[in-house]
C-alpha cells in the first residue's frame, strides 16, 4: 500500500502555453484510501491521473509517493495499476491470459501466475469465462476482466479513469457497489477520475473537486456536500443543483434574493461587511405553499415526477428555482407559489471570490 503525496504538480503541455492544465496541486492521498478526482470535462483530472501513473511528466513539482519523489521514474517502475474506461483488453488473449499478463511481464512463476488469475476471477465472479475472449463478454464482463487484471498484481496504487462510463444506467449503479466492496477487500490505494458527482459521493473517503486545471476543495463527501468551499463546489455536488441567487443585505443576520420579496435568515458572522453575496439553498431543504395572484414570490414554470420525489421549477425574481418534494406533487405550471426556506441551511458565498463567507 503507499501513501501519495503531490506537492505543488502543474502541467503545461507546451512552453508556450499561457494556461496551466494543471496548476499546482497539493494534498496528500492517505495509504489504503479512495479519493475521487471529480469536476467537469477539461478541468485536468486525467492529466492529474497521468502524471501520477507516470504517463505524462510533471512540469512543475514533485509526486512523492511513501516517501520517495516519483515523477521521473517511468510507469512500469512505479508499483501502481490502471483502469481505463475502454478496458484496454488485448482482443486474442483469453480472460486468463489477460488477467496474467501483467504478472508475465514480471516473470512471475507459472504457478503462482495461476493462483493469482484464479483468486482475481473469483472476487470478480469470472471463473466461468477464463476460456473465454473479451468479445464474447459482455461491457460489464469486459470492464471486470480489467479490474481483475489490475487487483491480480497486488499493486499499491490502483488509478481509474472513468471506468463505469461505459455503462448503462444500471449496470453502473450495481459496478459502483462492487468496487466499493472489493476496494474495502483489497485495501489499494485507489485514485479515481470522474465527472460524476454521484459516483464520487458513493465511492469515495475523499474528493479533490477540481475546476479549470485548479482545486476547488479537498475534503470528505460530508464536508463537501455540507460546507463547500467555493460557489463552484456548491454547484457542483448535489441533485438537483444548489439554488445560486444574487442576494442583498438587508440586515445584520438577512439578505434578500434580488427580484424578489424572499428574505433569508443567515449566521451574522456569514456577512461580516458585505452589502452584496451569492446565496445558496439546496432544493431538497426549501417547501412550497399555495399563493395567490396577489400574495407569491413565484410562478410554477415545470413539475417533474420522479416516483419518490417531485422536482419543481418556479421562477422567482429573475431566476429560475428547483424545489425537491417527497412524494407526488399536487401542483401544476402556472400555480403562483410562497416559497419557504426557514429549514434551509443557508451557504453564503463571496459575491466577487465566489469563496464560502462564514
Ligand atoms: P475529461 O473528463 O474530458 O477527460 P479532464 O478533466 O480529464 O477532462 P484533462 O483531459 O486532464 O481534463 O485536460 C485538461 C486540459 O488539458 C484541457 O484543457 C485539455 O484540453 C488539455 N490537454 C489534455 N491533454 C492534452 C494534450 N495531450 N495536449 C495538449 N493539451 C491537452
Amino acid at each position: 500500500m503507499a501513501q501519495i503525496e503531490l506537492q505543488g504538480v502543474s502541467k503545461k503541455f507546451s512552453p508556450k502555453d499561457d494556461r496551466y492544465a494543471v496548476e499546482h496541486l497539493t494534498y496528500t492521498i492517505p495509504d489504503g484510501s479512495f479519493v475521487s478526482l471529480l469536476g467537469p470535462s477539461g478541468c485536468g483530472k486525467s492529466t492529474t491521473l497521468n502524471m501520477i501513473a507516470g504517463l505524462e511528466s510533471v512540469t512543475e513539482g514533485s509526486i512523492v509517493v511513501d516517501g520517495k519523489a516519483v515523477e521521473d521514474l517511468e510507469p512500469h517502475k512505479r508499483d501502481l495499476a490502471f483502469v481505463f474506461q475502454d478496458y484496454a483488453l488485448y482482443p486474442h488473449l483469453s480472460v486468463a491470459d489477460n488477467i496474467a499478463f501483467g504478472l508475465k511481464m514480471r516473470k512471475i512463476p507459472k504457478a503462482e501466475i495461476d493462483r493469482r488469475v484464479l483468486e482475481s476471477a473469483e472476487k470478480l465472479e469470472l471463473e466461468n469465462h477464463l476460456k473465454r475472449r473479451p468479445k464474447a463478454l459482455s461491457g460489464g464482463q469486459r470492464q471486470r476482466v480489467a479490474l481483475a487484471r489490475a487487483i491480480a498484481r497486488r499493486p499499491g496504487v490502483l488509478l481509474f479513469d472513468e471506468p463505469l462510463s461505459n455503462l448503462d444506467a444500471l449496470l453502473r449503479d450495481k459496478t459502483r457497489a462492487e468496487l466499493k466492496l472489493l476496494h474495502a477487500d483489497i485495501g489499494a490505494t485507489s485514485v479515481y477520475v470522474t465527472h460524476d458527482q454521484e459516483e464520487a459521493m458513493s465511492l469515495s473517503d475523499v474528493i479533490a473537486v477540481m475546476s479549470a486545471g485548479r482545486l476547488e476543495q479537498y475534503g470528505t463527501p460530508a464536508e463537501i456536500y455540507r460546507t463547500p468551499a467555493t460557489e463552484f463546489v456548491a454547484g457542483f455536488v448535489g441533485k438537483p443543483r444548489m439554488n445560486i441567487f444574487d442576494a442583498t443585505v438587508v440586515g445584520p443576520h438577512r439578505v434578500r434574493l434580488d427580484g424578489t420579496s424572499l428574505e433569508v435568515e443567515v449566521p451574522e458572522a456569514d456577512l461580516d461587511g458585505h452589502t452584496t453575496v451569492r446565496l445558496g439553498l439546496r432544493p431538497t431543504e426549501c417547501t412550497l405553499e399555495p399563493g395567490s395572484e396577489t400574495e407569491h414570490d413565484g410562478t410554477i414554470m415545470v413539475v417533474e415526477p420522479l416516483g419518490n420525489a417531485t422536482d419543481i421549477m418556479l421562477r422567482l425574481g429573475e431566476g429560475v428555482f428547483i424545489v425537491r418534494e417527497p412524494g407526488f406533487s399536487t401542483l401544476a405550471p402556472g400555480d403562483h407559489v410562497r416559497l419557504d426556506a426557514r429549514e434551509a441551511e443557508p451557504h453564503v458565498f463571496d459575491a466577487e471570490t465566489g469563496n464560502r463567507l462564514g
